[in-house]
């Protein structure tokens, strides 16, 4: 190790992250843009940047639930998720030279009503007062949302009476689509930069760890370890059976028209859908379908989902077919698409409390004197929408060296 880097050094302080997904990349970001003096971040992850759920995400960004109402923090968390986006595309496009490489899709999100029930939920959210939308959320008809998607379809669930309905969708026009991997290498290169800038260093690590104690052994004493495995959170010695979560697998499947003349583009500048099936457009000739759900897996079984990347379908151990099937229903010109493959990961589900799926942070009791290792974990189904937030959070708590900034839900697994 670097001897100017060594803790204490002249007062460099040294951090750990483990994890490169969403809530370890974001941390590392926070840690150097909140630092006062030089820092040195370790991130380490055994397979490198985007290998768990985080790679294998549509990448759909909205603080809305499926009734329509925000989410738990569900503000504050967009906000801070789209203040990454912005570090991470100035990143990407010094880095390019121009935007061609789209981090971020900001052409809004429909969801379209399954049942009776959700009409009428719709039909309650009331439009903003002032005149200005503000990408507030909009009940509208099949047919503005055909008209903003031509080609849509409603589906088979959905009847006549309630396809004439003027609230059978939801239109988010603040809703976004990431490309999950190259927001992830462009807000990694973002620290990189602010590293350059300030002084301070962001190194990755490939590399498995089995043990917070072994990595400070081995490595070295750090000022504060920040745990953001995922779904193999429980894969540390010290944390094991120590947070509440469910694993639960998923696959997207990655539709794309490239090298198919014929092939219809998606509409230009149309939204993504939300939906028990959702479609997200990355650009107009791909579009990824999610997603599966199996739950009740372990943790040794999600450790071997890690790092496996795009998969051809016939080389994919799980049962995708209803992906493809309810695409086309969806967008029937997506059914003269082709299947560029299915990518696999595990979401890591905290329980649900009066909050709804609240995301689990805080610092680990009983790790020893002089040592401050800290948790981020239980992203669920709505990493996206947290990742940035909760990071944020958890970088500030380790600067304090206390948990006072952490609201009281993201603490009560402790209790
Ligand atoms: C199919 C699918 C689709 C999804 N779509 C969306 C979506 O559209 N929008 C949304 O908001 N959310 C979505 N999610 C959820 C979202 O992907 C997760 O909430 C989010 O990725 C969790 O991020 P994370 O950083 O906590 O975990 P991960 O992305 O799993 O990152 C954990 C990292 O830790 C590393 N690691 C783990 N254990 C160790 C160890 N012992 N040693 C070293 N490294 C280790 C792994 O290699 C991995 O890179 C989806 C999830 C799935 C599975």
């Amino acid at each position: 190790m670097d001897s100017f880097y060594v803790s204490g050094g002249d007062g460099v302080k040294r951090y750990a992250v483990l994890g490169a997904g969403f809530a370890g990349v974001a941390v590392a970001y926070h840690l150097l843009e909140m630092a006062k003096r030089r820092v040195q971040v370790e991130v380490y992850d055994m397979c490198g940047i985007a290998a768990g759920a985080s790679g294998a995400s549509a990448g759909l960004l909205h603080p809305y639930s499926v009734k329509g109402k925000v989410m738990w923090r569900g503000r504050e968390a967009m906000a801070s998720a789209m203040h990454l986006v912005k570090a991470a595309k100035a990143a990407a496009s010094r880095l390019t030279g121009d935007d061609a490489q789209v981090i971020c899709w900001r052409h809004g999100l429909v969801r379209v009503a399954q049942t009776r029930k959700q009409v009428s939920g719709f039909r309650q959210i009331k439009p903003p007062t002032g005149g200005r939308n503000n990408g507030h959320p909009l009940a509208i008809s099949l047919q503005e949302a055909q008209r903003l998607i031509p080609g849509l379809t409603a589906g088979d669930w959905m009847r006549e009476d309630e396809a004439v309905e003027d609230t059978a969708c939801l239109w988010i026009p603040d809703g976004a689509v990431l490309h999950p991997r190259r927001y992830l290498a462009a807000l990694w290169e973002a620290c990189q930069e602010l590293g350059r800038r300030t002084g301070s260093r962001a190194t990755l690590v490939v590399e498995k760890v089995s043990s917070l104690e072994e990595l400070e052994s081995a490595r070295g004493p750090f000022d504060a370890v920040i745990v953001a495995a995922g779904a193999t959170v429980d894969s540390l010695q010290e944390l094991k059976g120590m947070l509440p979560l469910n694993l639960c697998q998923g696959c997207t499947m990655a539709l794309e028209s490239t090298g198919l003349p014929d092939a219809p583009l998606y509409p230009e500048a149309a939204p993504s859908l939300l939906g028990p099936t959702y479609m997200a457009a990355h650009g107009r000739d791909r579009l990824v379908i999610g997603a599966t759900s199996t739950y009740g897996w372990t943790t040794e079984a999600a450790l071997g989902e890690i790092g496996k990347g795009l998969v051809p379908v016939r080389e994919c151990e799980h049962d995708v077919s209803g992906l493809g099937a309810a695409a086309g229903r969806l967008w029937p010109l997506a059914r003269e698409w082709g299947v560029a493959g299915v990518r696999s990961g595990v979401r890591a589900l905290p329980p649900r409390t009066e909050d709804g799926a609240v995301p689990l942070v805080g610092k680990v009791e009983g790790c020893g004197p002089g040592r401050s290792w800290w948790v981020v974990a239980g992203l669920g189904a709505r990493g996206i929408l947290y990742h940035a937030w909760l990071s944020q959070l958890v970088a500030q708590a380790v600067h304090l060296g206390s948990e006072s900034n952490i609201p009281a839900a993201l603490l009560r697994w402790k209790r």
